[in-house]
């Protein structure tokens, strides 16, 4: 017997209280997740990437030598 939740509302259809309230919280939380994903911050910036998990060629691309940069300088300082 599976307990009320959003799976019983899929596959059970069932239709209590507790399990319309699961399935509604599964929505907008997907919801959410989907709007965040919808970026208008400026493409090609590591910020992008990291705050907005933009994972674009060009937000990747800044990542990357951002971090690149970020290891040289380290390496830098471990000479000094
Ligand atoms: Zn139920
Ligand atoms: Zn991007």
């Amino acid at each position: 017997m599976t307990e009320h939740g959003r799976y019983r509302y899929t596959h059970y259809k069932c239709r209590c209280d507790i399990c319309r309230k699961a399935n509604a919280d599964y929505c907008r939380k997907r919801r959410e997740i989907r709007s965040t994903q919808d970026i208008t911050a400026p493409h090609g910036k590591r910020t992008t990437y990291t705050n907005y998990g933009c994972r674009c060629g060009e937000c990747t691309e800044a990542h990357r030598i951002y971090q690149s940069q970020y290891i040289a300088r380290k390496k830098d300082q471990s000479y000094a």
